[in-house]
């Protein structure tokens, strides 16, 4: 084997490691994103496996949920900083657990979380909220070992996008992940997330009424639009006529409806 040939091939090696990274559901341009998961019609717990399992089964382009971390550091899905009155970054894993959600289920590990979105899964991406924590430090800590486990597990490429309202969180992710990231907070303005390498602002919709340049300009320089929480059929309806990129919902039924309808129009 003559050295060319070496190089050739360790090209070659890099280049389909690279593209297993890819994401893997790229052509759902439904925009529905499932906030916390489809629950609401269903009556599940918000974050809940089975929240998770019915926004695929509804083909959503992706299912949002909130990560944080316990007093003995496992990564767990839930909202609030507390779960059951314990405040979870205070509280060790075991002791959350003897609480089941409302349907039954065990609190979610990030773990188990994430091999169900990789389960017969070729529609929906994943959309992980890391939620801001006590301190910065502990905040940097988490988004590396949400990110350190994702690749673990070879769920990278059911990642859709992180997201967070703690800025420095996403800043820590686009240093070790290629994984796109979006904005929550709604401080900041398109030039500057793009400035910081955030691919994309995640606002709530009222930021985007009071500052419309700022939905002219993403679109300009490619930062990726997606708006929370929008669940009326006006709100759904300004956001569709916006052309926003992703629409985070607690309706995903009712926004699929509308795409589907719009599709049909040559929308
Ligand atoms: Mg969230």
């Amino acid at each position: 084997m003559n050295l060319r040939f070496i190089v050739i091939m360790m090209m070659l090696v890099s280049l389909c490691s690279c593209g297993s990274m890819n994401y893997k559901i790229p052509n759902n341009n439904n925009k529905a994103v499932a906030h916390r998961g489809a629950w609401k019609q269903n009556n599940f717990p918000e974050n809940s496996i089975a929240s998770l399992k019915h926004a695929i089964e509804l083909g959503c382009a992706g299912s949002e949920f909130d990560v944080r971390m316990t007093a003995d550091s496992v990564l767990i899905i839930n909202h609030d900083a507390h779960y059951n009155g314990l405040l979870v970054e205070d509280t060790k894993y075991e002791d959350l657990i003897k609480f089941k959600l409302s349907n039954g289920e065990k609190l979610p590990t990030l773990k188990e979380y994430l091999i169900v979105g990789m389960t017969n899964n070729t529609t929906t991406g994943l959309v992980c909220e890391i939620k801001p924590s006590k301190d910065k430090a502990r905040g940097k800590f988490i988004a590396r070992k949400v990110v350190n486990l994702v690749k673990d597990l070879k769920a990278t490429p059911y990642l859709a996008f992180y997201i967070s309202f703690d800025y420095d969180i996403l800043k820590e992710i686009t240093k070790i992940s290629q994984t796109k990231t979006q904005y929550l907070k709604g401080s900041k303005s398109p030039d500057q997330v793009k400035a910081d390498g955030i691919s994309g602002i995640d606002y709530h919709l009222k930021v985007f009424k009071e500052h419309p340049e700022w939905i002219k300009r993403s679109k300009e320089i490619g930062v990726v639009l997606n708006a929370w929480t929008a669940n009326t059929p006006e709100d759904l309806d300004w956001l569709l006529s916006n052309n926003f990129d992703f629409i985070t919902t607690n309706e995903p039924e009712l926004l699929l409806k509308k795409v589907s309808f719009l599709k049909l129009q040559n929308y």
